[in-house]
């Protein structure tokens, strides 16, 4: 099919959704024009992150319809833009979160593109910028996609294909907060919540030569977290277990994804630690600063990493054979699969559609495609 396919209009398909109300659908659009600098991709794979199924249902209020999600993109390059020096057709690449951004603000120049304060922040992969202007961006549940070179990441060859997406997302936001803060070889991390983050954390903590402690309310998933690589289990609706951890931490990752009491995590952190939030965005129950003042603890969030640092946390996961965990599912599963994420299942591992079953659909004519308006894909910065 991607022989036939006409460049300069790149139809492709989709799954995406017109409403909070609806159920994702089959979908066709077109990519447009391949512009100077940018990379075409066949998308192979793309996981489903808790994201995707907040953005459909409008959870955050900032979802533009239609909407097409997906930010776990694995795939092979198609076609190359004039002027690409990076990538060329065959290489295996992902693409994470982020499509866009201004390129010349502090966070850019710094290689934070997710905080860049450009006019339109960063261009998300799907829903457009992070600051809503109207303009729209359509994700991984795609047969193909469009992006500028400098947010195409390169696979390593240890890396399956169907493991790559979890890594530029959960790996990245869980990996860039270690960066950032110097975890380093012998430090404590705890990590709080062992689920799609969290089992990464595990992970590339121990990776980085740390000793890890995982804190879960699951009694049941011990043994699976010490298999992970965990040095210790700590089961946090225990209140001894906690209190014998207290002030142990150099470091908390928080994957926690609801509210809930910090102030017992608090109490595991040592003076000069930093306890860091990438799970929950409500608001927490009140909690007293006192400790955080006695010990100079600092709290903090982080938001997914920067394209170097992506491309970092790729490489390490290959050096140390870190994969996530996933399951292949085919697109037309993807409605059971959120309702599956919405009942609180698929914990222990990333769904990862398979998007040859979405080009088998299509080529079999099993497809009934409503037709959507091209999406943005976000000026073109500043030329490199
Ligand atoms: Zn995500
Ligand atoms: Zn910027």
């Amino acid at each position: 099919m991607s022989g036939a396919r006409v460049i300069g209009k790149m139809k492709v398909y989709g799954y995406g959704t017109k409403s909070k109300e609806d159920e994702l659908v089959p979908v066709t659009f077109e990519r447009g024009e391949l512009r100077d600098g940018e990379v075409a991709i066949q998308i192979t794979h793309c996981g489903v992150c808790h994201s995707d199924l907040h953005q459909a249902k409008n959870d955050w209020g900032n979802t533009i319809y239609p909407c097409v999600p997906g930010h776990e993109i694995a795939g092979v390059v198609t076609e190359v833009g004039p002027g690409v020096t990076r990538y060329a057709k065959g290489d295996r690449v992902g693409v994470g979160c982020m499509v866009n951004s201004c390129q010349e603000c502090d966070s850019c120049e710094k290689d934070e593109e997710q905080y860049c304060s450009g006019p339109k922040s960063c261009t998300l992969t799907y829903n457009g910028p992070k600051n809503p202007d109207g303009s729209n961006t359509y994700g991984g549940y795609s047969t193909d996609i469009i992006v500028r070179e400098e947010f195409v990441l390169r696979v390593p060859d240890e890396i399956e294909q169907d493991k790559v997406g979890p890594i530029l997302c959960a790996g990245i936001t869980v990996y860039a907060p270690m960066k950032h803060f110097e975890l380093k070889e012998g430090q404590t991390l705890g990590v709080a919540g062992i689920g799609g983050l969290g089992h990464m954390a595990v992970k590339l903590g121990k990776a980085l030569g740390a000793k890890v402690v995982a804190f879960t309310r699951n009694e049941d998933k011990k043994e699976e977290i010490l298999a992970m690589g965990a040095d210790e289990v700590v089961i946090s609706t225990d209140e001894e277990q906690m209190n014998d951890a207290a002030g142990s931490l150099d470091m908390l990752i928080n994957t926690i994804p609801v509210a809930h009491d910090i102030a017992p995590y608090i109490q595991l952190m040592r003076p000069n630690s930093h306890l860091v939030i990438v799970g929950n965005m409500d608001s927490f129950p009140e909690f007293s600063p006192g400790p955080l003042v006695f010990n100079r603890i600092s709290l903090s969030g982080s938001l997914i990493g920067g394209i170097a640092d992506t491309q970092e946390v790729l490489v390490l996961c290959a050096k140390h054979g870190i994969a996530p965990a996933t399951k292949l599912v085919s697109i037309d599963a993807i409605n059971e699969v959120y309702e599956e994420l919405a009942n609180g299942g698929g914990q222990d591992f990333r769904h990862v559609i398979d998007l040859d079953t979405l080009r088998k659909l299509e080529e079999d004519s099993q497809l009934e495609a409503t037709e959507l308006p091209s999406p943005e894909r976000g000026d073109l910065a500043k030329a490199s």
